[in-house]
């Protein structure tokens, strides 16, 4: 990738003094400007190492991409770099290519992509040129790694079943790149098989990245992972990262892949930018999850990133899940990728039992069947724990003035206020889209009767009602209010492993993953809101959450048994639900998708507009849509990519800026890639002249 570098420059072009040597540099820094910017420096800055230049009145930390033959400026206006940062190696040409290609891909500077993707102390100027910086924050890190010599008690692994047996055997034999599919039902022991092949490949002197949708699942992976792989790697070597790691966590967890140090790196989405020189094999649990999707910034897919870097280095990526997104599945069937199938619970033998309420004809009673109510009952008596789900948060998503018909509503979003019981004297209403905060207020604002109620119900009020219905029974609630502290997942999810809980109220936080060992019922509240929900992938989004909520039931031993309350028991999710049966879901869907012409028969774009006013974010995208019609031969794809009508999102209004967005869609992924790195080229001007703000995301998974 390094162009070799000319030892002298011509010092009359340079205007560098007689007899001194200057080496040109082209640096990535993270400015959302198109294109890399040339420095000059005094000594040779070895292609990815990270470099402090002044950039306008500012000094910012940029990497080396190149060193070019010929500056793309005057060399006499070059500026000098300020310091080349040498307290890490450079980051490697793979890590370079992979942020290369995601820039590309997802249609963004160089730079914005490799920046942000660096832990905070390694992109940071105060730490090399502040007043109290002691030599920069590696070498800090350096002396203050206390080495702790854990003791880890290696776990006697279970003896594999056939189907885990064949599927290890198969992929830890691949000696190049393959995209495995790993379909295991869940509580099939998919964990299992991931463990024995990254074993495999840690034998051989390889790294492994294991990436999970969800930080509260690190925990429990961390448990297996040191367990089991410290006897082939060495208890030091795992690293974990997420982003509920303070600076200096990340930073060291970095520090370690790099070098080499750490065999093993857990982590969720970011962890995919990691420099793991000796990378052997990725695994992508749960790789259906939307969390592996970044959903600000660079809207990157780790997961799509794990299979291209799997790809550039040749070695072989697995993709687990019990509910595959329809594009893997897709690939599965063509033979794209080679699949395993896990078909069986490797403990309960059987999966639980799936059964529908209709609760159309119901007394229900807080949102609860009677039939729900005595099968908790049951679970109590049989001394098993109940998970209840439900996917929302708060007390209750409005409040509603009984006499007037006031409902709260916040005043910044075009979007109701959720109540939320406050800990002190007050409860809150609370906005979930911007984050706005008041109290309940006493008497309606409007008409000023008292008489306010709480519509519908959430986490809180559910948790609630079931204290008062089962008050012998020890209730936990989890979701993100109730796990905002540093820690306060983790002591929930071991007191519900320990046994120390008999119901749990959850979101989906709760859905994902976890191995509950003596979690005999699931129950499903309003699981028919996101039956009619707009975006084409909603089906497939329930069927999976349906599928992973209920696939907690009953792993470790048998009669597990999940209620799914509905008012529309015939919807096909909900059959097929019922069968267990994603092959004819998926098959269906898939068939569906491909008469309309929908991902992953077609490829997708979506350019979102965010103004003041909605008739400016409108004008915006209207005028984008226009572009390729105004300057035809600027747009020679044009004709093989469809711009759909500009509309307004449909939570219009957030924090007082009104969104609209633009749906881009071809049937062929290059020429689309294309068309948008000629559309992205031309859109900063547009945007400029209206003054306003865009983002483009590519393969967006919410519409
Ligand atoms: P999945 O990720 O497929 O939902 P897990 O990997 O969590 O399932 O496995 C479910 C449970 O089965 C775990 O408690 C695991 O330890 C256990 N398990 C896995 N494989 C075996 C096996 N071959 N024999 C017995 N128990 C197993
Ligand atoms: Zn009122
Ligand atoms: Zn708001």
């Amino acid at each position: 990738m390094s162009v070799p570098v000319p030892d002298t420059v011509d010092h009359s072009v340079s205007g560098t003094a007689p007899g001194a040597v200057a080496f040109w540099l082209r640096v990535a820094l993270d400015v959302p400007l198109q294109g890399l910017f040339d420095y000059r420096a005094d000594t040779r800055v070895p292609v990815g190492a990270r470099v402090i230049v002044p950039f306008g009145a500012r000094q910012l930390v940029g990497v080396v991409i190149e060193h070019p033959e010929r500056p793309a400026l005057d060399p006499r206006q070059l500026r000098d770099i300020i310091l080349a940062l040498d307290d890490t190696d450079p980051l490697p040409e793979d890590w370079l290519r992979l942020a290369s290609f995601a820039a590309q891909y997802y249609q963004r500077p160089l730079g914005e992509v490799i920046l942000p993707a660096l832990p905070a102390g390694l992109r940071k100027v105060s730490a090399y040129l502040g007043k109290r910086s002691a030599g920069g924050p590696v070498r800090r890190m350096d002396r203050r790694q206390a080495r702790k010599a854990v003791e880890i008690e290696a776990d006697e692994p279970p003896q594999l079943n056939v189907e885990q047996a064949d599927a290890v055997a198969a992929i830890a034999a691949l000696r190049e790149h393959k995209t495995v599919l790993l379909h295991g039902v869940t509580g099939s022991g998919k964990t299992e098989v991931y463990l024995h092949v990254a074993q495999q490949v840690l034998a051989r002197g390889r790294q492994v990245l294991f990436m999970v949708p969800e930080i509260n699942l690190t925990p429990q992976f961390e448990l297996s992972l040191r367990a089991r792989l410290s006897a082939v790697a060495g208890a030091q070597a795992l690293a974990i990262m997420h982003s509920g790691l303070s600076d200096g966590e990340r930073l060291q967890a970095w520090m370690r892949v790099q070098r080499g140090e750490a065999r093993v790196l857990l982590g969720t989405r970011l962890s995919i930018f990691a420099p793991m020189p000796e990378l052997g094999l990725i695994v992508v649990d749960e790789e259906h999850d939307v969390s592996y999707k970044q959903q600000d910034g660079l809207r990157y897919s780790a997961r799509d990133l794990a299979i291209w870097r799997a790809h550039d280095r040749n070695v072989p990526v697995v993709l687990g899940s019990a509910t595959p997104s329809l594009e893997t599945w897709n690939h599965a069937e063509s033979g794209r990728y080679l699949r395993y199938t896990l078909g069986k619970r490797a403990k309960a033998a059987e999966p639980p039992a799936l059964r529908l309420v209709d609760t159309r004809r119901l007394a229900m009673e807080q949102g609860f069947s009677p039939q729900l109510i005595e099968a908790m009952e049951r679970r109590l008596e049989l001394g098993q724990q109940s998970l209840v789900f439900l996917n929302r948060r708060g007390y209750a998503p409005v409040l509603n003035c009984g006499s007037c018909g006031w409902v709260s509503q916040c005043t910044r979003c075009t979007a109701y206020t959720v109540m939320h019981r406050g800990r002190g004297r007050f409860n809150l209403l609370q906005c979930h889209h911007c984050g706005y905060q008041a109290r309940v207020p006493r008497a309606c604002p409007d008409c000023g009767d008292q008489d306010l109620k709480p519509m519908g119900r959430g986490t809180q009020r559910v948790e609630e009602y079931l204290a008062e219905r089962f008050p012998q029974a020890r209730i936990a609630r989890i979701d993100a209010d109730s796990t905002r502290l540093k820690g306060s997942a983790a002591a929930l999810f071991a007191q519900v492993h320990a046994g120390e809980v008999d119901i749990l109220v959850g979101t989906q936080m709760v859905a994902k993953g976890h191995d509950f060992a003596n979690l005999g019922l699931v129950g499903v509240l309003n699981a028919d809101a996101m039956l009619f929900a707009q975006d084409f992938r909603a089906p497939e989004r329930l069927f999976a959450q349906l599928m992973q909520v209920a696939g907690r039931a009953g792993r470790h031993a048998a009669g597990g048994e999940v209620i799914i309350q509905t008012d529309y028991p015939d919807q096909a999710v909900y059959q097929a639900l019922v069968r267990h049966d994603y092959h004819g879901f998926a098959r269906y869907g898939l068939a569906e998708r491909e008469a309309v012409g929908l991902p992953p028969f077609a490829y997708q774009a979506l350019l979102t507009a965010e103004a003041r006013e909605l008739p400016k974010s409108l004008e915006f995208l209207a005028r984008a849509r226009g572009l390729p019609a105004e300057n035809p031969q600027a747009f020679p794809e044009a004709g093989a990519v469809t711009l759909y009508d500009p509309v307004p999102l449909r939570v219009v209004r957030v924090a007082n800026i009104e969104r609209a967005q633009l749906l881009v869609e071809s049937h062929n992924r290059p020429v689309l890639q294309r068309f948008l790195t000629q559309w992205t080229a031309a859109l900063p001007e547009l945007a400029r002249e209206l003054r306003i703000r865009y983002n483009l995301e590519v393969d967006p998974l919410e519409i």
